[in-house]
């Protein structure tokens, strides 16, 4: 039961404003040094070099929580995303 093609990775990013901090789930294997990305939740969002204390300050973000375990689970797929 292991499924290594739908690979993801969590980065601490920036929302809008600048000062609320999530950590969101991005397509691939690792954070490659892009500037922005969408996230698994769908939300556009600037990259940057996350420092050791916005790892730890910064909520996971339950949506892309939810997408990646429905996924995981094979259920809970509304949008018929391949
Ligand atoms: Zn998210």
């Amino acid at each position: 039961m292991e499924t290594t093609e739908r690979q993801h990775y969590w980065l601490p990013v920036p929302d809008r404003t600048g000062f609320h901090w999530h950590r969101h789930a991005f397509r691939g294997k690792h954070w490659d040094g892009r500037s922005a990305d969408t996230s698994v939740c769908g939300v556009q969002c600037a990259m940057a070099n996350p420092s050791e204390l916005d790892w730890f300050q910064s909520p996971t973000c339950s949506d892309c929580m939810e997408l990646l375990i429905s996924e995981q689970s094979g259920t809970g797929s509304t949008e018929g995303e391949q």
